[in-house]
């Protein structure tokens, strides 16, 4: 294994010149600001919005440095964790010639990102009970592989994958691996970030769209060495989030031990959930999970979404993807909102399955 950053790179970024912010040129607060035609006046609302935001977002990553452990210089703040997904694919693969191994079922945004970026696919699916495959991921490594994307927890199977698997696709790669820890705050699992010092290959990805509660924000946090900070950083957008994001999510930071207690209530509602769940006859399987959702095998998943659809429940569907024949995806939602929901099956279950 001999991971170098400047041979998965595409030459023409290395070489990039990137666009110089006026924020960039001079990032002191205070002064007369002459230099970004900004309205001197303020703005309509009532909070003031007529200055540009600080580019690197640098007050966040301060306060995510100790509540992650990990210095300012090793983490990336982009519009959604879709956006560092979309950003590397720019940054590593060159379309038409290069691909990544993806490894269904798994998120869609990868195969999406991938494809409007004109980047090749290898899928490498799961176990039946959504374990890795390493031995047959790290054969399907070639010499245009750029990027393995591994999620854990898995969404839509919600269960963590093992640590030897994922650590054993790390050292057999010479490209980037990114671990999508989207759910990371609902397990009991540890993060990787603690290990991103040894594995110069590795991405994280967290967001604060799941346990933060702040998903209409559109902010994601990746996290790896600075070096791949620093690429990433040049070719992102000058200003990806918005001044206002910027101001909730500190908000949000400074009480980051409410976000713990969200956590917990969603946890003990997914216990219940799913020991309701599991007395109904048309449930037929519920997999474990480490998320705040749950996937479940059932008689007619096409039938019970459609009838849940008609009581105004909406749940997810994912009997048409690979290994999740007739599963349904839950999210966990409030004591009321699953008690609606188990109401609804419960009477689908009276009709349907009685004979
Ligand atoms: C929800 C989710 C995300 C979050 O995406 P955002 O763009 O940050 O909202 C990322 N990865 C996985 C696997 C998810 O399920």
């Amino acid at each position: 294994m001999s991971f170098s950053l400047d041979k998965i790179l595409r030459p023409h970024i290395a070489y990039l010149q990137p666009y110089s912010s006026a924020r960039d040129e001079y990032s002191g607060k205070e002064g007369v600001f002459l230099d970004a035609n900004e309205n001197p006046y303020g703005s309509l609302t009532e909070d003031a919005f007529n200055r540009y935001p600080d580019p690197y977002q640098l007050e966040i990553k301060q306060k995510l440095s100790l509540i992650k452990n990990i210095p300012s210089d090793q983490i990336f703040l982009g519009n959604g964790s879709d956006e560092a997904i979309d950003l590397l694919f720019r940054a590593f693969c060159i379309p038409g010639k290069d691909n990544v191994i993806i490894l269904p079922p798994t998120y869609g945004m990868y195969e999406v990102s991938a494809g409007i970026n004109d980047v090749m696919v290898k899928k490498v699916n799961l176990t039946a009970d959504f374990h890795l495959r390493p031995k047959e991921i790290v054969e399907a490594i070639d010499d245009h592989t750029k990027i393995i994307f591994i999620c854990s927890p898995n969404n839509p199977s919600g269960n963590s994958l093992k640590k030897d698997d994922i650590d054993y696709i790390i050292h057999h790669f010479n490209g980037l691996v990114v671990l999508d820890e989207a759910y990371i705050d609902f397990t009991t699992e540890a993060s990787y970030i603690g290990k991103l010092d040894k594995l110069k290959n590795l991405m994280i990805i967290q967001t604060f769209s799941k346990a933060w509660g702040l998903a209409s924000l559109r902010i994601g946090m990746a996290f790896a060495s600075k070096e791949i900070i620093r690429i990433i950083n040049r070719i992102k957008p000058p200003y990806n989030i918005s001044g206002l994001t910027q101001v909730k999510v500190l908000e949000a930071l400074a009480q980051a031990d409410k976000k713990d207690e969200m956590v917990s209530r969603i946890l003990k509602e997914k216990i219940f959930l799913e020991e309701q769940l599991a007395q109904l006859p048309i449930v037929l399987h519920i997999y474990p999970s480490d998320a705040n959702f749950l996937l479940m095998k059932v008689t007619d998943a096409k039938k019970i979404y459609g009838f849940l659809i008609e009581d105004q429940i909406i749940i997810r569907d994912r009997s048409k993807v690979v290994l999740c024949e007739q599963c349904l995806r839950i999210t966990v939602g409030t004591r009321e909102e699953n008690t609606t929901l188990l109401t609804s099956l419960s009477k689908y279950s009276n009709l349907n399955e009685r004979p």
